[in-house]
């Protein structure tokens, strides 16, 4: 057991799965559970009726339906704040089927409870515990100067919407490569807001949601079909021991992808959601880069997709890359739920 933690420390891309518990469509279906997560590494998939499928598929951890917020941050981003810190760059990805959880995982949500503040909210996703966790650590730090910066955007249908722009309409925003740092990419017009202490995190969460919200029903869109991305930057300014001024940064991305029900299991669109004309770009690509990436591959598709352009300089390299793979229990989900399973497997 010992070695296979070690093993895990060093590798740049660690995969979750993470069951929800089943909803209320699908017990008024009488579609029961078909996933075994008894093991906290494997999963199983069983089809109860004939007993024909059975799969068992290994991954980093299994969160079974009864999982807390807290034990999916604990396992799969609390490691990563201390690289942050160091200065890399590292990026967390929610992958599964429309209504398995992504935004639940990532966001999180409020408790009816009025009175609970949302840093001791039991609901609270991945965002905004990161961004309370790194305060926490980075008060810790004592003198060193410090700056937190975070954007939010959205992609869709290959467009990039700024979350946060102080303005009521929709901003776009266009890519340019950043000819002083290869492998980078500037976001013209991006509205990066510093951070400056805890009690400004949620006012910006709340903004960015609301202005989801709005960029959906003006465009018509469905969040089932984009990607949004939060990232947080941190500067961090420290002297060296012969009074040498030093300059760390890191990025953490937080990335809730479109729901991935039109990849097939062969990792191609379904040809039906192309001809419909639901070319996710976004999300075959970034398959297609991991892939490249696990496989060590010399050509890395980054500038097929703005997604892929956007995380480029969080995406191989020295940087870690953790996917969380929702799904959901249910028997009449299985084909989907197999289909999350042999993408996220791919991965490791
Ligand atoms: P997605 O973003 O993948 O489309 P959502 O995060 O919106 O899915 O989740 C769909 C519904 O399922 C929401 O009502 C959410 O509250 C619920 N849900 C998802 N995951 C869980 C979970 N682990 N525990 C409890 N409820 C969950
Ligand atoms: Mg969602």
């Amino acid at each position: 057991a010992k070695s296979s933690s070690k093993e895990s420390k060093e590798r740049n891309i660690q995969v979750f799965v993470r069951v929800r518990p089943l909803n209320s469509v699908e017990r008024a279906a009488k579609s029961c559970s078909i996933v075994d997560c008894s093991s906290s590494r494997e999963i199983t998939i069983k089809e109860r009726v004939n007993d024909k499928i059975s799969k068992t598929f290994g991954f980093d951890r299994v969160f079974s339906q009864e999982s807390k917020q807290v034990d999916v941050y604990k396992y799969v981003v609390n490691p990563l704040i201390d690289e942050v810190l160091s200065g890399y760059n590292c990026t967390v990805f929610a992958y599964g089927q429309t209504g398995t959880g992504k935004t639940f995982t990532m966001e999180g949500e409020k408790s009816s409870d009025q009175s609970i503040s949302w840093q001791d909210d039991p609901l609270s996703g991945i965002v905004p515990r990161a961004m309370n966790h790194l305060f926490d650590e980075l008060r810790l730090l004592g003198d060193a100067e410090f700056t937190v910066r975070v954007s939010f955007l959205e992609i869709y249908n290959e467009e990039l919407i700024d979350l946060l722009s102080p303005t009521d309409d929709i901003t776009k925003l266009r890519l340019f490569e950043d000819s002083a740092r290869k492998g980078s990419v500037i976001i013209q017009g991006l509205e990066e807001k510093a951070v400056h202490n805890k009690d400004e995190v949620y006012k910006i969460l709340e903004k960015g949601s609301q202005k989801r919200q709005t960029a959906a029903t003006l465009m018509n869109a469905h969040s089932s079909r984009s990607h949004t991305i939060f990232t947080i930057t941190i500067h961090i300014k420290d002297n060296s021991m012969d009074g040498e001024e030093l300059l760390r940064t890191g990025k953490l991305n937080l990335v809730d992808l479109a729901g991935s029900e039109n990849i097939g299991r062969s990792g191609a669109q379904d040809k039906r959601a192309r001809e419909a004309g639901n070319i996710n770009q976004s999300l075959l690509t970034l398959g297609r880069c991991i892939t490249a990436l696990v496989e060590k591959t010399p050509h890395i598709p980054y500038r097929e997709s703005k997604l892929t352009r956007l995380l480029q300089d969080s995406l191989g390299g020295r940087t870690k890359t953790s996917i969380i793979a929702t799904i959901s229990p249910a028997q009449l989900n299985m084909e989907e739920t197999l289909s999350t399973l042999d993408y996220a497997h791919r991965a490791k």
